[in-house]
């Protein structure tokens, strides 16, 4: 099973609030402190979550994808 999940680059964020508008079960924009949070990683379909990713317009939230292993152990890939 692999699971999309959202990492926010919090000084790049415009604060546009798109993530939330699209996927407001992970990303929560914040306006008192100008961006975006992930409040939530695992809180909608990954391929809800991935169109979320690709329509930031800054290019800021960066989905790595999580291997679940047998045992349930995970192991991050980072495409290293
Ligand atoms: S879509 Fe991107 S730039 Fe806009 S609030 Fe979300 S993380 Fe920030």
């Amino acid at each position: 099973m692999t699971d999309q999940v959202p990492e926010i680059d919090d000084e790049a964020c415009i604060g546009c609030g798109v993530c939330e508008a699209l996927c407001p079960e992970v990303f929560s924009f914040n306006p008192s402190i100008g961006f975006a949070l992930v409040v939530n990683p695992e809180g909608a379909d990954p391929a809800k979550i991935s169109e979320a990713c690709q329509a930031c317009p800054a290019h800021c939230i960066h989905c790595s994808q999580v291997l679940e292993e047998e045992g349930g152990n995970a192991q991050k890939n980072t495409g290293n």
